[in-house]
């Protein structure tokens, strides 16, 4: 084998995944047909969730160095109403170019050893019981124990699994570029104002550098995707929506995206496996096809990580999909929603002025912002207090903060007694007893994504811990992490 995983894929999803797979010393290389990185600007920006992420392994501040910080009204439907307060110390969208995101986290693969493979497409595979094979379409071949397709929307991965990805397809396509204007800011201002009454796809805007951000709805829906749109094409469109084309010159590089909502209907076919857009496509209201890439990447890493090392339960694989296919199946819910609601007609214009209204209620702004920032996702951990399967925010600790103790990608044993015992898993999970933490908050244990796997039942009378604690933990530390590497202490005293 020359590796233990292959990805194929150096956008977001594969290299953070990449980054992931190394923390726990897996070898990971990872494929991308395109010679250089990429240039075209989709995503804008990072929601909570993902700006947690960041924190929780260290890229906290290179992000925030990098990005800008707005607020999260409006992030609905464009539904200008205050974000409620949120739980996370980072309750605002982090402004910053896909391209950056991708170098930032490029960066970050290098620094871990990643081996990072440009110009190397993948064009076919096979898989045994040992391992998987990728033909690459130079004629070389590679091996390793599993391979994941970060592919991108149109999937050889996912095609070559036979993995089936149902949906809509577009009904209407747009064009996207980065160009220089001759007509003044104002005009630009004022004449896109106007179009955007009637067409809410319309947009132009200024970006670095003195080239506008251009969105046009297409001339109908390209035969081939494949084929870039050229300079004239955009020209036209503009002339067509807003009357002008601003004098469009000297483009940066132009795009094409559809609105096609898609599924894959599995995630994984053997040992191979599918994350971020390989897995799910959207439109791209309210921003969160990147966002939900790098949590697929966060939920598998770790779990493909316990698989290659040999200590990763009978099912814990599995649950990358139980756990991830409904987030993405409540994404592609939500992003249907906003793209009828973005509609002008009288019908989608009703509704959208009720749900305006609705949103005054706090609850139910609370649940729309929930979704698109993703804190609200709560995995299905079996019946316990309403934070077990939720994500724990950071909090602060007498050293630091809870995230800055998650940067290595282990567990983590939040132990606010200092009687809990974690033997036979040290290798996997950390103890932090935090005896001056709040007193409110019971001992955790959280997964290395940050989720809540365990929490401490009610304390004894003198606040210590009650008498089935000690099991449970155990329970909840062979389900996510395997079976203990030396009987434990708990174990032996079971046996006497
Ligand atoms: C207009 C627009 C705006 C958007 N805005 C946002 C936003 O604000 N926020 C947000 O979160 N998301 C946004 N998105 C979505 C976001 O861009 C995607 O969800 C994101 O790029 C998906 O990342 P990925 O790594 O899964 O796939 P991709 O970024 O598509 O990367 C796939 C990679 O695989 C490579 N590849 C493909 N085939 C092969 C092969 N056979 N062998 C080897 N390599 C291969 C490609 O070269 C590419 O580098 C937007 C999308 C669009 C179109």
């Amino acid at each position: 084998m020359e590796a233990d995983v292959i990805v194929a894929g150096a956008g977001p999803t594969g290299i953070f995944l990449a980054s992931e797979l190394r923390l726990h010393g897996v070898d990971v290389v990872v494929l991308d047909r395109e010679p250089e990185p990429n240039t075209i600007i989709r995503a804008l920006g990072l929601h909570s969730r993902s700006i947690e992420i960041m924190d929780q392994r260290g890229l906290g501040q290179h992000f925030a160095a990098a990005g800008t910080r707005y607020p999260l009204d409006g992030f609905f439907a464009g539904i200008l109403r205050s974000a409620p307060e949120l739980d996370t110390t980072h309750p605002y969208v982090l402004g910053i170019p896909q391209t950056e995101t991708e170098t930032l986290l490029t960066r970050r693969a290098l620094e871990l050893g990643v081996d990072i493979r440009r110009g190397s497409e993948l064009t076919g595979l096979a898989q045994d019981g040992s391992g998987v094979s990728a033909a690459l379409a130079d004629g070389s071949e590679l091996r390793a124990r599993y391979l994941v397709g970060c592919d991108g929307g149109r999937s050889t991965v996912r095609a070559l699994a036979g993995i089936g990805f149902p949906g809509e397809p577009s009904r209407r396509e747009f064009l996207l570029g980065e160009v220089e204007l001759t007509a003044a800011p104002d005009e630009v201002a004022a004449v896109s104002a106007r179009v955007r009454e009637t067409h809410r796809d319309f947009g132009a805007g200024p970006v670095e550098g003195g080239a506008f951000r251009v969105v046009v709805p297409a001339d109908g829906v390209a035969e081939d995707r494949t084929v870039p749109p050229d300079l004239e094409e955009l020209k036209q469109q503009l002339r067509t929506y807003a009357g002008t084309d601003f004098g469009a010159h000297s483009a940066r590089w132009i795009s094409r995206f559809g609105d096609a909502t898609r599924l894959a209907d599995a995630y994984r076919a053997g040992r191979v496996f599918l994350a971020g857009d390989a897995a799910h496509v959207h439109p791209p209201f309210g921003g969160q096809g990147l966002n939900l890439g790098l949590q697929d990447a966060l939920n598998l890493g770790w779990k493909l990580a316990a698989a290659v090392n040999g200590w990763a339960p009978e099912e814990l694989l599995d649950t990358y999909y139980t756990e991830r296919h409904p987030v993405a199946a409540d994404v592609l819910n939500t992003t249907r929603a906003q793209s009828e609601l973005a509609s002008t007609e009288p019908g989608p214009q009703a509704v959208r002025k009720l749900l305006t209204e609705l949103m005054e209620f706090d609850a139910v702004n609370r649940h729309l912002i929930g979704k698109i920032t993703a804190l609200e996702i709560r995995y299905d951990f079996g019946p316990g207090p309403e934070l077990l399967g939720r994500r724990q925010r950071d909090v602060r600790l007498g050293q630091g903060t809870l995230y800055e103790r998650m940067r290595t990608g282990r567990g983590v044993l939040l132990d606010r007694t200092g009687e809990l015992v974690l033997e036979g898993w040290e290798d996997r999970v950390d103890q932090i007893v935090e005896t001056a933490w709040d007193p409110q908050t019971p001992s955790l244990l959280l997964r290395p994504d940050g989720h809540v796997a365990w929490i401490e039942g009610e304390p004894d009378d003198d606040g210590g811990l009650s008498p089935g604690d000690q099991a449970d933990l155990v329970d909840a530390l062979a389900t996510w992490f395997g079976p203990p590497s030396l009987p434990s202490m708990v174990q032996l005293a079971e046996v006497n």
